[in-house]
Protein backbone atom coordinates (compact mmCIF):
# COMPACT_ATOMS: atom_id res chain seq x y z
CA UNK A 1 0.00 0.00 0.00
CA UNK A 2 1.17 3.26 -0.59
CA UNK A 3 1.97 5.95 1.96
CA UNK A 4 -0.81 8.13 0.35
CA UNK A 5 -3.76 5.45 0.15
CA UNK A 6 -2.49 4.84 4.04
CA UNK A 7 -3.11 8.36 5.32
CA UNK A 8 -6.58 8.45 3.47
CA UNK A 9 -7.47 5.32 4.64
CA UNK A 10 -5.91 5.93 8.56
CA UNK A 11 -7.91 9.53 8.18
CA UNK A 12 -11.58 8.37 7.24
CA UNK A 13 -11.02 6.04 10.27
CA UNK A 14 -10.02 8.97 12.97
CA UNK A 15 -13.84 9.92 13.70
CA UNK A 16 -14.55 5.98 14.68
CA UNK A 17 -11.16 6.32 16.78
CA UNK A 18 -11.54 8.97 18.50
CA UNK A 19 -14.97 7.78 19.86
CA UNK A 20 -13.38 4.78 20.64
CA UNK A 21 -15.71 2.76 18.24
CA UNK A 22 -12.99 0.77 16.36
CA UNK A 23 -11.12 -2.59 17.16
CA UNK A 24 -7.28 -3.56 18.87
CA UNK A 25 -6.01 -4.35 15.43
CA UNK A 26 -7.24 -0.55 13.62
CA UNK A 27 -6.37 0.93 16.53
CA UNK A 28 -2.56 -0.33 16.23
CA UNK A 29 -2.86 0.17 12.85
CA UNK A 30 -3.73 3.64 13.37
CA UNK A 31 -1.12 4.21 15.78
CA UNK A 32 1.66 3.32 14.12
CA UNK A 33 0.70 5.44 11.10
CA UNK A 34 0.86 8.27 13.52
CA UNK A 35 3.82 7.53 14.93
CA UNK A 36 5.16 7.36 11.59
CA UNK A 37 3.08 10.41 9.83
CA UNK A 38 3.23 14.27 10.66
CA UNK A 39 0.37 15.11 8.52
CA UNK A 40 -1.78 12.04 9.97
CA UNK A 41 -1.08 13.18 13.71
CA UNK A 42 -1.50 17.15 12.63
CA UNK A 43 -5.01 16.11 11.54
CA UNK A 44 -5.90 13.54 13.57
CA UNK A 45 -5.15 16.56 16.68
CA UNK A 46 -7.39 18.66 15.12
CA UNK A 47 -10.18 16.69 14.52
CA UNK A 48 -10.22 15.47 18.03
CA UNK A 49 -10.02 19.30 19.43
CA UNK A 50 -12.83 20.08 17.26
CA UNK A 51 -15.07 16.97 18.06
CA UNK A 52 -14.29 17.61 21.72
CA UNK A 53 -15.54 20.98 21.75
CA UNK A 54 -18.57 19.72 19.84
CA UNK A 55 -19.38 17.35 22.65
CA UNK A 56 -18.76 19.99 25.29
CA UNK A 57 -21.84 22.54 23.46
CA UNK A 58 -24.31 19.25 23.55
CA UNK A 59 -23.45 18.71 26.95
CA UNK A 60 -23.92 22.76 27.12
CA UNK A 61 -27.66 22.58 25.77
CA UNK A 62 -28.72 19.59 27.34
CA UNK A 63 -28.22 20.71 30.65
CA UNK A 64 -29.65 24.26 29.54
CA UNK A 65 -32.53 21.71 28.83
CA UNK A 66 -33.18 20.49 31.34
CA UNK A 67 -32.65 23.58 33.52
CA UNK A 68 -35.46 25.13 31.74
CA UNK A 69 -37.80 22.03 32.19
CA UNK A 70 -37.37 22.51 35.87
CA UNK A 71 -37.43 25.86 36.23
CA UNK A 72 -40.80 25.29 34.62
CA UNK A 73 -42.24 22.52 36.73
CA UNK A 74 -40.84 25.14 39.50
CA UNK A 75 -43.35 27.52 38.00
CA UNK A 76 -46.18 24.94 37.96
CA UNK A 77 -45.28 24.34 41.76
CA UNK A 78 -45.63 27.54 42.94
CA UNK A 79 -48.67 28.32 40.90
CA UNK A 80 -50.24 25.06 42.50
CA UNK A 81 -49.02 26.08 45.72
CA UNK A 82 -50.77 29.91 45.38
CA UNK A 83 -53.71 28.28 44.30
CA UNK A 84 -53.50 25.66 46.86
CA UNK A 85 -52.92 28.63 49.84
CA UNK A 86 -55.95 30.75 48.17
CA UNK A 87 -57.87 27.34 48.63
CA UNK A 88 -57.61 27.36 52.30
CA UNK A 89 -57.46 30.94 53.04
CA UNK A 90 -60.71 31.31 51.30
CA UNK A 91 -62.32 28.62 52.98
CA UNK A 92 -60.86 29.34 56.76
CA UNK A 93 -62.58 32.85 55.82
CA UNK A 94 -66.07 31.34 54.85
CA UNK A 95 -65.81 28.76 57.80
CA UNK A 96 -65.62 31.75 60.22
CA UNK A 97 -67.93 34.01 58.66
CA UNK A 98 -70.12 30.79 58.62
CA UNK A 99 -69.47 30.47 62.79
CA UNK A 100 -69.95 34.02 63.42
CA UNK A 101 -73.25 34.09 61.29
CA UNK A 102 -74.35 31.17 63.41
CA UNK A 103 -73.21 32.72 66.92
CA UNK A 104 -75.46 35.70 65.86
CA UNK A 105 -78.47 33.69 64.69
CA UNK A 106 -78.72 31.52 67.79
CA UNK A 107 -79.05 34.46 70.08
CA UNK A 108 -82.59 35.31 67.83
CA UNK A 109 -83.44 31.73 66.92
CA UNK A 110 -83.90 30.96 70.95
CA UNK A 111 -85.64 34.61 71.51
CA UNK A 112 -89.28 34.26 72.95
CA UNK A 113 -90.90 37.58 71.86
CA UNK A 114 -90.35 38.08 67.99
CA UNK A 115 -92.36 39.32 64.98
CA UNK A 116 -91.12 37.86 62.17
CA UNK A 117 -92.66 38.71 58.74
CA UNK A 118 -93.09 36.43 56.06
CA UNK A 119 -93.69 37.64 52.00
CA UNK A 120 -94.03 34.98 49.45
CA UNK A 121 -95.16 35.11 45.94
CA UNK A 122 -96.07 31.31 44.53
CA UNK A 123 -97.45 30.42 41.08
CA UNK A 124 -99.59 33.97 41.11
CA UNK A 125 -100.80 33.93 44.79
CA UNK A 126 -99.41 36.36 46.71
CA UNK A 127 -99.09 35.72 50.82
CA UNK A 128 -98.26 37.81 54.05
CA UNK A 129 -97.21 35.90 57.11
CA UNK A 130 -97.11 37.85 60.10
CA UNK A 131 -95.78 35.96 63.11
CA UNK A 132 -95.78 37.41 66.69
CA UNK A 133 -94.57 35.13 69.37
CA UNK A 134 -94.35 35.89 73.44
CA UNK A 135 -93.28 33.28 75.51
CA UNK A 136 -95.94 30.07 74.78
CA UNK A 137 -98.40 32.16 73.09
CA UNK A 138 -98.17 32.64 69.02
CA UNK A 139 -100.49 34.72 66.92
CA UNK A 140 -100.28 33.66 63.09
CA UNK A 141 -101.75 36.24 60.41
CA UNK A 142 -101.85 34.98 56.39
CA UNK A 143 -103.37 37.07 54.12
CA UNK A 144 -103.17 35.62 50.91
CA UNK A 145 -104.51 37.72 47.29
CA UNK A 146 -104.74 34.60 44.77
CA UNK A 147 -103.88 35.14 41.25
CA UNK A 148 -107.41 35.65 40.79
CA UNK A 149 -107.77 38.76 43.33
CA UNK A 150 -109.48 37.08 46.02
CA UNK A 151 -108.25 37.99 49.35
CA UNK A 152 -108.27 35.59 52.63
CA UNK A 153 -107.22 36.35 55.85
CA UNK A 154 -106.21 33.29 58.32
CA UNK A 155 -106.13 34.43 61.76
CA UNK A 156 -104.48 32.03 64.49
CA UNK A 157 -104.39 32.04 68.16
CA UNK A 158 -102.32 29.41 69.62
CA UNK A 159 -100.71 28.26 73.13
CA UNK A 160 -97.79 26.07 73.18
CA UNK A 161 -98.13 22.48 74.32
CA UNK A 162 -94.59 21.19 73.67
CA UNK A 163 -91.75 21.26 71.20
CA UNK A 164 -91.14 18.58 69.59
CA UNK A 165 -87.80 17.40 69.79
CA UNK A 166 -85.21 16.64 67.13
CA UNK A 167 -83.98 13.19 66.69
CA UNK A 168 -80.59 11.44 65.84
CA UNK A 169 -81.84 11.85 62.68
CA UNK A 170 -84.14 14.28 61.73
CA UNK A 171 -83.63 17.52 62.77
CA UNK A 172 -85.76 20.81 61.97
CA UNK A 173 -85.49 24.30 61.79
CA UNK A 174 -87.14 25.87 62.92
CA UNK A 175 -88.39 23.48 65.13
CA UNK A 176 -91.58 22.14 65.34
CA UNK A 177 -94.28 22.81 67.78
CA UNK A 178 -97.15 21.46 68.59
CA UNK A 179 -99.56 24.26 69.53
CA UNK A 180 -103.72 24.07 71.11
CA UNK A 181 -105.29 26.96 68.52
CA UNK A 182 -108.15 28.96 67.67
CA UNK A 183 -108.44 29.32 64.16
CA UNK A 184 -110.24 32.70 62.23
CA UNK A 185 -110.84 32.72 58.61
CA UNK A 186 -111.81 35.49 56.54
CA UNK A 187 -112.90 35.54 53.16
CA UNK A 188 -114.60 38.05 51.11
CA UNK A 189 -118.28 36.11 51.76
CA UNK A 190 -117.89 34.68 55.39
CA UNK A 191 -116.30 34.55 58.44
CA UNK A 192 -115.80 30.85 60.40
CA UNK A 193 -113.79 30.45 63.32
CA UNK A 194 -112.84 26.52 64.49
CA UNK A 195 -112.01 26.39 68.11
CA UNK A 196 -109.46 24.52 69.98
CA UNK A 197 -107.52 22.25 67.15
CA UNK A 198 -104.72 20.57 68.24
CA UNK A 199 -101.35 21.84 65.37
CA UNK A 200 -98.36 21.77 65.08
CA UNK A 201 -96.11 25.05 63.59
CA UNK A 202 -92.53 26.05 62.52
CA UNK A 203 -92.12 29.28 61.84
CA UNK A 204 -89.55 30.29 64.57
CA UNK A 205 -86.72 32.77 63.06
CA UNK A 206 -84.60 30.82 61.02
CA UNK A 207 -80.46 30.67 60.99
CA UNK A 208 -78.88 30.40 56.96
CA UNK A 209 -76.55 27.73 58.38
CA UNK A 210 -78.20 25.72 60.84
CA UNK A 211 -77.53 22.18 61.86
CA UNK A 212 -73.88 22.00 60.97
CA UNK A 213 -72.74 19.84 63.99
CA UNK A 214 -69.24 19.60 63.36
CA UNK A 215 -66.00 20.02 62.09
CA UNK A 216 -65.94 18.02 59.19
CA UNK A 217 -69.90 19.51 58.41
CA UNK A 218 -68.77 22.97 58.47
CA UNK A 219 -65.52 22.30 56.39
CA UNK A 220 -67.89 20.53 53.45
CA UNK A 221 -70.29 23.60 53.74
CA UNK A 222 -67.75 26.29 53.94
CA UNK A 223 -66.30 24.37 50.66
CA UNK A 224 -69.51 24.09 48.27
CA UNK A 225 -70.87 27.24 49.13
CA UNK A 226 -69.69 30.79 47.77
CA UNK A 227 -70.41 33.50 50.58
CA UNK A 228 -70.16 37.77 49.06
CA UNK A 229 -70.97 40.69 50.78
CA UNK A 230 -73.31 42.23 49.42
CA UNK A 231 -76.58 44.70 50.34
CA UNK A 232 -80.42 43.88 50.47
CA UNK A 233 -82.81 46.40 51.30
CA UNK A 234 -80.29 49.02 52.74
CA UNK A 235 -79.09 46.16 55.12
CA UNK A 236 -75.39 44.94 55.01
CA UNK A 237 -75.79 40.65 53.75
CA UNK A 238 -74.12 37.87 52.65
CA UNK A 239 -75.38 36.63 49.18
CA UNK A 240 -75.09 32.76 49.97
CA UNK A 241 -75.67 30.36 47.29
CA UNK A 242 -74.90 26.64 47.50
CA UNK A 243 -75.28 23.81 50.05
CA UNK A 244 -76.22 25.80 53.01
CA UNK A 245 -77.01 23.23 55.64
CA UNK A 246 -76.86 19.44 55.24
CA UNK A 247 -80.62 19.28 53.73
CA UNK A 248 -81.02 21.95 51.14
CA UNK A 249 -79.28 23.65 48.27
CA UNK A 250 -80.44 27.32 48.35
CA UNK A 251 -79.75 30.96 47.19
CA UNK A 252 -80.00 33.25 50.15
CA UNK A 253 -79.76 36.55 51.72
CA UNK A 254 -78.20 36.61 55.25
CA UNK A 255 -78.35 39.74 57.38
CA UNK A 256 -74.66 40.33 58.66
CA UNK A 257 -75.92 41.17 62.26
CA UNK A 258 -78.22 38.88 63.03
CA UNK A 259 -77.35 35.44 60.67
CA UNK A 260 -81.14 35.74 59.99
CA UNK A 261 -82.26 34.31 56.47
CA UNK A 262 -83.91 37.59 55.00
CA UNK A 263 -84.64 36.31 51.43
CA UNK A 264 -84.46 32.75 49.66
CA UNK A 265 -84.62 32.42 45.97
CA UNK A 266 -87.28 29.88 44.38
CA UNK A 267 -85.55 26.61 43.85
CA UNK A 268 -86.54 23.47 43.24
CA UNK A 269 -84.56 20.31 43.87
CA UNK A 270 -85.02 16.57 44.02
CA UNK A 271 -86.10 14.49 46.75
CA UNK A 272 -84.86 11.12 47.64
CA UNK A 273 -87.55 9.75 45.08
CA UNK A 274 -86.87 11.55 42.23
CA UNK A 275 -89.60 14.11 42.88
CA UNK A 276 -89.31 17.47 41.64
CA UNK A 277 -90.18 19.55 44.99
CA UNK A 278 -90.31 23.29 44.29
CA UNK A 279 -90.09 26.08 47.19
CA UNK A 280 -90.84 29.32 46.37
CA UNK A 281 -88.89 32.78 47.13
CA UNK A 282 -89.99 34.52 50.45
CA UNK A 283 -88.47 37.57 52.32
CA UNK A 284 -88.72 37.74 56.00
CA UNK A 285 -88.26 40.60 58.20
CA UNK A 286 -87.86 40.43 62.09
CA UNK A 287 -88.37 42.41 64.96
CA UNK A 288 -87.96 41.47 68.78
CA UNK A 289 -89.00 42.65 71.87
CA UNK A 290 -92.08 44.61 70.66
CA UNK A 291 -94.39 41.68 71.18
CA UNK A 292 -96.86 42.83 73.81
CA UNK A 293 -99.86 40.89 75.26
CA UNK A 294 -102.51 43.26 73.58
CA UNK A 295 -101.37 41.50 70.43
CA UNK A 296 -103.09 38.26 71.39
CA UNK A 297 -106.70 39.50 71.84
CA UNK A 298 -109.29 37.39 69.99
CA UNK A 299 -111.76 38.58 68.27
CA UNK A 300 -115.53 39.11 68.89
CA UNK A 301 -116.33 35.11 67.99
CA UNK A 302 -120.09 36.33 67.82
CA UNK A 303 -119.20 37.87 64.49
CA UNK A 304 -117.78 34.40 62.77
CA UNK A 305 -119.60 31.19 62.16
CA UNK A 306 -118.25 28.25 64.27
CA UNK A 307 -117.15 25.35 62.16
CA UNK A 308 -116.26 21.97 63.37
ZN1 LIG B 1 -0.27 9.59 6.98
Amino acid sequence: MKEKEKCKIVQDLFPNFIENLTNDETNKFIEEHLESCKDCKKVYENMKKDLNVDNKTKEKKKVKFLKKYRNKLRVLEIIILIIFIVFVINTGRKIYIIKDLNNKAEEYTSSTNYHRVIYTIDKGNYTKTEIFSLDDKKKIVSTTMSSDGKKKVVIMYGRKIETVPDTQYVKTNPPIENYKQNIYIETETEKTARLNLDASVSVAPQGAFWGLDNIGQLIVCAITTSINKTTFDGEECYYVTGSTNILSNSTMYVNKDTGLVISVMASEFKDADGNILRIPGAEYRFEFGTVTEDDFIEPDISEYEIVE
